[in-house]
């Protein structure tokens, strides 16, 4: 079958399936080959070896470490591959409970994400999920819708949405995509938000507080019940970018500390391989004052072991995604759940907390930690020390590829010159991690006695150095010979 790309009358590009009453586009004459193609004539085994050499050019957390700050890079279990893989769940129809008023067909898919809603309601200590958001930053947009309908019910004048500086880059993104103003909140010295700056920023006016906590500099602030309450004098309401949920599963409820709305990163936290733009899901919880606007339709149990989907909910924000979110990602979430039980879930957080804190006290002798005390899933170091040498934090990143490891994320958080933000999780071993320590020791030795040998790194990768703000102002991604 073939598919047409139309313009609709917003001008917005969509599929539309071709019937009878469209008619088919032709391809201008002047466009059509008048002889055969001359392809390349190669045999089977020159184009396996081609590809099977082209996907080993690719970095997985299968063969290798990743220790990505602000973004966990986790081992999934390949358990819940297998779970998503059952045919009873990827043979059914996504149209089905609708069109064919099949509910009752699918009435094991809808207890699957019914129950998987009710455990992360427990989870985070909120009262209702969602769980049609696609991503993250789809969870982020959601939850402000719901922040913008709760204010416009009330007529109450909003126009801004605070965020700490340390805040992953997808909140005032998405903030600003509702057409709020974004004010900015900047760190103090013990590395959380500047409270001082904050209450005096603080307004009527404040739509919603959007706050990772911990941060990104892997710091959990204890004074956030503070902060909510605080928030809520203005009837502003409180975001927890709930993404890396695994510095506190099972130790604390977003929920118990004054939160309004929280979103997941099931593709971080349970069990969907993140990274490479695959399905991703970012279900959204909300306490009750934010229920009514949950996006349709919603998932009730009828009654014992019956569920259905409603959709007449006046108030609501309307669908948010196709269908009901990606089903076989909520799917992996209930099976790791299921899998951990409530003692492995917490056993998440404590090895997420202890192989990060084992990183920060093995490289302290040998890195700036600007904040170094006890952090959470993540730790952040600086540089400034090798750059003395001219060895900069991108330099340690580029020979890190060399010596096999995925560099850690740079430059962020800003409030930290030069910052390596690492980020081991809770499923790399001892022995992994004391590779990379390794290395990190190579590094900082290497970059006194010969920092030249750090700064012409890499070496092994088939492209070596790239102007990497080049590349992302002025992408080209045509092939050249
Ligand atoms: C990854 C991440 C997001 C965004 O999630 P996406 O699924 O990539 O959209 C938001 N906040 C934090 C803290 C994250 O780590």
């Amino acid at each position: 079958m073939q598919l047409i790309f139309e313009k609709s009358e917003k001008g917005r590009r969509g599929i539309k399936m071709p019937d009878s009453d469209v008619p088919q586009q032709k391809i201008e004459e002047k466009y059509l080959r008048t002889e055969k193609a001359s392809l390349p004539e190669v045999s089977e085994l020159d184009v396996v070896r081609h590809f099977t050499n082209l996907s080993r050019l690719n970095f997985s957390v299968d063969t290798h470490f990743y220790p990505l700050g602000s973004c966990t890079m986790k081992y999934n279990p390949k358990f819940t591959e297998e779970a998503a893989a059952m045919e009873g769940f990827t043979d059914l129809h996504p149209l089905f409970p609708q069109i064919y008023s099949g509910e009752k067909l699918v009435q094991g898919a809808l207890e699957v994400i019914y129950r998987t809603e009710r455990l992360l309601t427990e989870i985070t200590g909120m009262d209702e999920f969602t769980m049609q958001p696609l991503a993250g930053a789809h969870g982020e947009f959601t939850g402000l819708l719901l922040i913008d309908a709760y204010h416009r019910k009330k007529e109450n004048k909003k126009k801004y949405v605070i965020v700490p500086d340390s805040s992953h880059g997808t909140n005032p993104a998405s903030a600003g995509l509702l057409g709020y103003e974004i004010i900015v909140i900047s760190t103090d010295s013990q590395g959380y938000m500047d409270m001082e700056e904050f209450k005096n920023k603080l307004n009527l006016e404040v739509a919603a507080v959007m706050l990772t906590c911990p941060n990104t500099l892997g710091l959990f602030n204890p004074r956030i019940k503070e902060i909510t309450d605080l928030a809520h004098s203005v009837d502003a309401l409180v975001y927890y970018d709930g993404a890396n949920f695994n510095a506190i599963l099972g130790k604390c409820k977003p929920g118990d500390i004054g939160f309004d709305v929280v979103h997941l990163n099931l593709h971080k936290t349970f069990a969907t391989p993140h990274g490479g733009g695959g399905p991703g899901s970012g279900p959204v919880g909300v306490t009750k004052k934010l229920s009514p606007f949950l996006p349709v339709p919603r998932l009730a149990k009828k009654a014992k072991e019956i569920f259905e989907l409603k959709y007449n909910y006046k108030e609501s924000i309307g669908a948010v995604a196709p269908f009901y979110g990606n089903f076989l990602v909520i799917l992996k979430t209930y099976a790791y759940i299921l899998l951990l039980g409530k003692s492995g879930l917490m056993d998440v957080s404590d090895i997420a907390v202890l192989n990060a804190n084992y990183c920060r006290s093995r490289l302290k002798k040998y890195y700036d930690f600007p904040y170094s005390k006890i952090c959470m899933h993540e730790c952040v170091c600086s540089a400034l020390r090798q750059v003395k040498k001219g060895v900069r934090a991108v330099d340690i990143a580029k020979y890190l590829i060399d010596r096999g490891f995925h560099p850690p994320t740079i430059y962020f958080p800003i409030s930290v010159k030069e910052s390596i933000m690492i980020e081991p999780t809770e499923t790399e071993s001892k022995q992994t991690l004391d590779k990379f320590i390794q290395v990190m020791i190579e590094i900082a030795r290497l970059s006194k006695s010969h920092p030249e040998k750090i700064k012409k790194a890499p070496l092994s990768t088939p492209v070596l150095r790239l102007d990497e703000t080049k590349a992302a102002r002025e992408l080209n991604l045509k092939w050249e010979e």
